[in-house]
């Protein structure tokens, strides 16, 4: 049988010629500090919750699944609060996919995504995916956003689609409602806020979600892979106007939720205190390692996130590899003398820290 060995043999759609797949290594090292996951693992009592409503769930899966998942939707409205009801919900496989749907409907061939760089590496990834063409804004050095400079940005670029990350991956930087209002006042296509780490940001910041009436075009998406400890059962979620919702009906293949994985999320948000109560924990560690980073001589970037960025790194892929030689595992974003740490448990972010000082401190 004849075998094909390079992608240049197969015929590939043009515009995926030369592209490269999603690739955060998957190193089996004891401390994992590299994709921002809940380093703390679901409680016990929990965990069983969770696993009664599954067992319940696989007795009909020889059925397909509610396909409209409402109860999994009348539960993410009701955690989400701000009045909102199930039909300005929707759900996937991870807000990766969610996004996704996002793009499926409002970007596409010979459409535009843009978003505000550095920003989250899938939002390029996934707006390809779809045939559209991504557009890189910029940030302020210290990567802020003025309303002001982001408006203007997104007028000259008159996109499709505009993501706005709150706050920001991989920078952890704060993004305020009034940059958001100012970018949905100039661009005509939707404006999605992806708060994926809101859960993480001082309890007073406002969400966008208080912006989503009488904006028909803005959708805010939310995940359970970080401050739920979920990543593995893949679920992310937005809010938007019920037509809105309706516009991803049209590209969602049918029954895209297991019946497994709605069952797991219902009883997860169920228990949400409880699955949610580790989160002032990592936000204890996260203001550690920036004080301890900052102590070594390090530059590190004010985060409202489960994670921090710092500069002051003279080779960041030496150090990399020095604490993945010493069992921790960070990740080099490709922003010039930076690296990204997630922030831990607190033995883990004692790891991480003790590992880096006897890497040596920045000259
Ligand atoms: C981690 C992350 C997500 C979440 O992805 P899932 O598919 O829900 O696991 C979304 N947006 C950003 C910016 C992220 O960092």
């Amino acid at each position: 049988m004849g075998r094909v060995t390079s992608l240049d043999e197969l015929p590939l759609r043009d515009d995926l010629r030369g592209s490269t797949p999603y690739g955060a290594p998957q190193a089996p090292l004891p401390i994992a500090l590299n994709v921002n996951e809940n380093t703390h693992p679901v409680p016990d009592d929990v965990a069983s919750d969770i696993l009664d409503d599954i067992a319940l769930a696989l007795r009909d899966v020889n059925r397909y699944p509610d396909r409209e998942f409402t109860p999994l939707r009348e539960a993410f409205a009701e955690y989400l609060g701000h009045g909102l009801s199930a039909d300005r919900i929707w759900a996937g496989n991870g807000s990766n996919e969610v996004l996704q749907h996002i793009m499926q409907a409002f970007a596409g061939p010979g459409r535009t995504v843009f978003g505000f760089s550095p920003t989250y590496s899938m939002y390029p990834l996934i707006a390809q995916g779809t045939g559209a063409r991504w557009l890189a804004g910029t940030r302020e050095p210290d990567y802020t956003l003025t309303a002001e400079d982001a408006a203007a940005q997104v007028a000259a670029a008159d996109p499709d689609v505009v993501i706005l990350c709150s706050p920001n991956n991989p920078t952890g930087t704060p993004l305020g409602l009034d940059v958001v209002e100012a970018v949905y006042e100039v661009a005509k296509g939707v404006v999605i806020v992806d708060e994926a780490y809101h859960e993480f940001a001082p309890h007073d910041a406002a969400s966008a979600l208080t912006l989503l009436d009488g904006r028909p075009r803005l959708a805010v998406s939310r995940t359970m892979s970080k401050a739920f400890a979920f990543a593995g059962a893949r679920v992310g979620y937005l809010a938007a106007d019920p037509v809105f919702i309706d516009a991803l009906r049209l590209v969602r293949l049918p029954y895209h939720l297991s019946a497994l994985t709605q069952a797991a999320a219902v009883a997860a948000l169920r228990n949400s205190a409880t699955m949610l109560h580790m989160v002032d924990e990592i936000v204890a560690q996260r203001d550690r390692i920036s004080a301890t980073l900052e102590a070594l001589g390090y530059d590190p970037h004010p985060s409202w996130s489960n994670f921090v960025l710092f500069g002051g790194v003279d080779d960041p892929k030496a150090v990399w590899r020095g604490l993945y030689d010493r069992g921790v595992l960070i990740r080099d974003v490709g922003i010039p003398g930076h690296l990204r740490v997630t922030a831990g448990t607190e033995a883990e972010t004692t790891a991480f820290l003790d590992a880096l000082a006897s890497i040596g401190s920045p000259s």
